[in-house]
C-alpha cells in the first residue's frame, strides 16, 4: 500500500489540467477549461476541467473526479496503478520499503525495465534507418504505396530494419547495450559458430507493438521488395515476422494499435477490429481512430477481455474472403463471452479494409461500418448464402449455428434469430429449425453462455429531491468565490439553510478552504460521501465546482441579497407561527398569553421593517 501522506502529496503535485490536456483538447472557458468528453461521444463540448479545484466533470455523462479518477478511467488502471503513474509524472518518490521488499520481484522488475528500454532503443534505430539507410527508400516507397501519410507513420512509429546482418547488433554494441537482452526479446540471434550475434529483422518495414501503457514490447516486421542489385531470395520469405514471446510479451494478449486507439475507443464506446497492420493504419487515417487488430494470430479470449476494458461494443471488419469469414465465426463466441455486442462489416469478395479505403475512400468505409449488421445476423446470412441446395448440407449448416445462438442471452433476441434462420434457409416450420439448432448443441444443451456479471447500479437516493432554489443560489455563489466562504459573516448563513444537504456542503466547503486556501474538489467530495451521497446535492455540487457562474462582486451581491431574503423568509415563518399560536391561545381563552404573543409579533414586525432597507 502507498501511505496516506504520499497519496496526498501525489494528489497535490499532480496537475489535472496538464494531465487531461494530454488526452483532450481543452479551451479556456471562464475559470474552467472545456473540451469534448473522452468518455462519451459528443459533438459539442460538455466536459469541464477546473484547474484550481483539480477537478473535472462532464455534464453529459456525469464522469467526474480528480487526476487519479481521470487516469483510472481513461487508462483502465487500478487506484494504485494510477497513483504510480501520477507519482512518476510529478516526480514523487514512492518508498519501496512499504511494499514488503521482495528481492525476487524487484530483480524481475529491473530486468523488465531493461527489456523495455532495449525495445525502445531499437525502435529509435529503425526509425532513423528509414531516412538514413541507403535502402530506407524501399520501406518509404512501401509506406507511400499504401497511402500511409507521414503523420500516421509517425503515430505508429514505423521504421526500417536495414538489410545486411548486423545493422542493429553493431548499433547496440556501440552503445554498450546488452546483446543478451536484445537476444531475449528476439531482436538478434546468436551466430551458430558462436562468434557473436546477427539481426533477426532484416530489410523489413517495422511496426512496433505497444502494450496499453504505450511501452514497446514487440515488433512486427513486414517483408519488402529486394534491394536493387539483389536477386529475390530463393527461399520463400514470410510476409510478416513477429517478435517471439518474452518476459514482457505474450502472444495473443495484445492488440496492435490498441494503445493509439484507446482514448477514441473509450470515447466512442466501441472498437473496430480488423486483421492486418496496414488495415489499422488505413482505417485510422480514414477517421476511424478506434481501430486495432490481433497480432498475426487469431483473435483470442485474452484479447477480447483486454478490449472489453475499453468498450462494450465491437465491430469486426475482416477480409472479404473465406478465411476472413471463418475468422469472424471464430471470434464471435469469444466476443459474446466477454459480453460484447458485436457487428460485422461484410466486405466485397477478395477485398480487405486497406484496399477499400484506398479504392473507394474514407466515406465508403464509414458507410459500410455504419450500416453493418449484427454479428449473429451476419453469421446466419453467411451460412445460408454459402450452403447449396443440398438438403443434408443445409441441415448441417443450421445445426452449426446452434452453439452460436445459444450464446445469445436475451430470449426475445434468440427467438428473432431462430426466425431469421428459418427465413434465410427458406423453411416454413420454425419448430423444426429450432430442433435442428438444438441438435447442434449436443450435450451442451441447456448450458447457454455464461451470463456476464450484472452491472453494479449506483444507488441514487434523493434523485428526485430538488434543492431549495434560493439556498442553492446563495451557496453556489459562495462556492464560486471561496474567498467569501472564508469570511466570517458568511457562517451566519448556516442557520438559515433548511436543506440538510446544502448545510453539509457549506460546512465541508468552509473546512476545505480553511485548510487548503482553495476549494480543492479532491478533498471536498470525499467529506460528503456520507452526508450527501449520490443524491441531487452531489450532482449539483459537481456541476457547480467545474463551472462557476459569478465573479466576486456578483457573488457578494447574490450572497447579501440571498441572506436578506432567507432571513425575511425565516421571520415570516416565525410570524406565521406566532399568529397560529395567538389564535390557539384565544381559542383556549388564555387572553393573557394571546396578548403577550401579539406584543412579540408586533416587535418582530417592527424589527423587520428597521432591518429591511439596511439589509
Ligand atoms: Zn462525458
Amino acid at each position: 500500500m502507498i501511505p496516506e501522506d504520499k497519496v496526498a502529496e501525489i494528489r497535490e503535485r499532480s496537475d489535472v489540467l496538464s494531465l487531461i490536456g494530454d488526452y483532450v483538447q481543452l479551451k479556456r472557458a471562464g475559470s474552467s477549461h472545456r473540451g469534448l468528453c473522452p468518455f462519451h461521444a459528443e459533438k459539442t463540448p460538455s466536459f469541464y476541467v477546473h484547474p484550481q479545484r483539480q477537478f473535472f466533470h462532464c455534464f453529459g455523462c456525469r464522469a467526474s473526479g480528480d487526476a487519479i479518477a481521470f487516469l483510472m478511467k481513461i487508462e483502465s488502471l487500478s487506484f494504485v496503478e494510477a497513483l504510480r503513474v501520477l507519482a512518476e509524472r510529478a516526480g514523487v518518490e514512492i518508498p519501496t520499503e512499504t511494499q514488503a521488499r521482495d528481492p525476487q520481484a524487484e530483480r524481475e522488475k529491473a530486468h523488465k525495465d531493461k527489456l523495455y528500454a532495449m525495445l525502445d532503443l531499437a525502435a529509435g534505430f529503425y526509425l532513423q534507418q528509414l531516412t538514413k539507410h541507403p535502402h530506407g527508400h524501399i520501406a518509404r516507397a512501401e509506406i507511400a504505396a499504401r497511402h500511409v501519410e507521414a503523420k500516421t507513420a509517425e503515430t505508429y512509429r514505423l521504421g526500417y530494419a536495414p538489410s545486411g546482418w548486423d545493422g542493429l547488433s553493431t548499433y547496440l554494441r556501440e552503445r554498450g547495450a546488452s546483446l543478451a537482452d536484445a537476444e531475449e526479446v528476439g531482436l538478434v540471434a546468436k551466430r551458430r559458430d558462436g562468434s557473436g550475434h546477427y539481426d533477426r529483422f532484416r530489410h523489413r518495414l517495422m511496426f512496433p507493438v505497444a502494450d496499453i501503457h504505450g511501452r514497446i514490447v514487440a515488433f512486427s516486421g513486414r517483408a519488402l521488395s529486394p534491394p536493387p542489385g539483389e536477386a529475390p531470395s530463393d527461399r520463400v520469405e514470410a510476409k510478416y515476422i513477429n517478435s517471439p514471446e518474452s518476459a514482457i510479451y505474450t502472444k495473443g494478449e495484445l492488440l496492435f494499435g490498441l494503445y493509439e486507439a484507446r482514448v477514441e475507443i473509450r470515447r466512442e464506446g466501441w472498437a473496430l477490429l480488423c486483421e492486418g497492420n496496414f488495415d489499422v493504419l488505413a482505417l485510422h487515417q480514414a477517421g476511424l481512430k478506434n481501430v486495432c487488430a490481433p497480432l498475426g494470430t487469431a483473435f483470442t479470449e485474452a484479447q477480447a477481455k483486454l478490449l472489453r476494458r475499453f468498450a462494450g461494443r465491437v465491430t469486426v471488419i475482416f477480409d472479404g474472403d473465406s478465411a476472413g469469414k471463418k475468422a469472424v465465426t471464430a471470434a464471435y463466441p469469444l466476443l459474446a463471452k466477454a459480453g460484447f455486442a458485436g457487428r460485422v462489416v461484410t466486405l466485397p469478395q477478395g477485398m480487405d479494409p486497406d484496399q477499400i479505403v484506398r479504392e473507394r475512400g474514407a466515406d465508403a468505409v464509414k458507410q459500410l461500418v455504419d450500416t453493418s449488421p449484427g454479428i449473429v445476423e451476419a453469421l446466419i446470412d453467411n451460412a445460408a448464402a454459402e450452403s447449396s441446395g443440398n438438403a443434408a448440407e443445409r441441415a448441417t449448416a443450421i445445426e452449426q449455428l446452434g452453439p452460436m445462438l445459444a450464446l445469445v442471452e436475451s430470449p426475445v433476441e434468440r427467438q428473432l434469430y431462430v426466425e431469421r434462420v428459418a427465413r434465410r434457409f427458406g423453411i416454413q416450420d420454425v419448430e423444426a429449425v429450432r430442433a435442428q439448432l438444438r441438435r447442434g448443441l449436443g450435450d451442451r444443451r441447456g448450458k447457454s453462455g455464461p451470463a456476464p456479471a450484472p452491472k453494479s447500479s449506483v444507488p441514487r437516493t434523493n434523485e428526485r429531491v430538488k434543492l431549495p432554489p434560493l439556498e442553492s443560489e446563495l451557496i453556489g455563489a459562495l462556492l464560486d468565490q471561496p474567498e467569501l466562504l472564508a469570511a466570517a459573516e458568511t457562517e451566519g448563513a448556516l442557520e438559515l439553510l433548511t436543506s440538510p444537504e446544502l448545510q453539509s456542503i457549506f460546512r465541508a466547503a468552509i473546512t476545505v478552504v480553511q485548510k487548503r486556501g482553495v476549494l480543492d474538489a479532491g478533498m471536498l467530495l470525499p467529506l460528503l460521501n456520507e452526508s450527501v451521497g449520490e443524491g441531487a446535492g452531489r450532482r449539483w455540487l459537481e456541476e457547480r465546482l467545474v463551472d462557476p457562474k459569478h465573479d466576486v462582486p456578483q457573488a457578494r451581491q447574490i450572497f447579501e441579497d440571498g441572506i436578506k431574503r432567507l432571513r425575511e423568509g425565516q421571520q415570516q415563518r416565525q410570524r406565521d407561527q406566532l399568529f397560529r399560536d395567538i389564535l390557539e391561545a384565544r381559542r383556549e381563552g388564555d387572553e393573557q398569553r394571546a396578548q403577550a404573543l401579539t406584543k412579540l409579533r408586533d416587535e418582530l414586525a417592527k424589527s423587520a421593517i428597521r432591518q429591511g432597507p439596511k439589509g
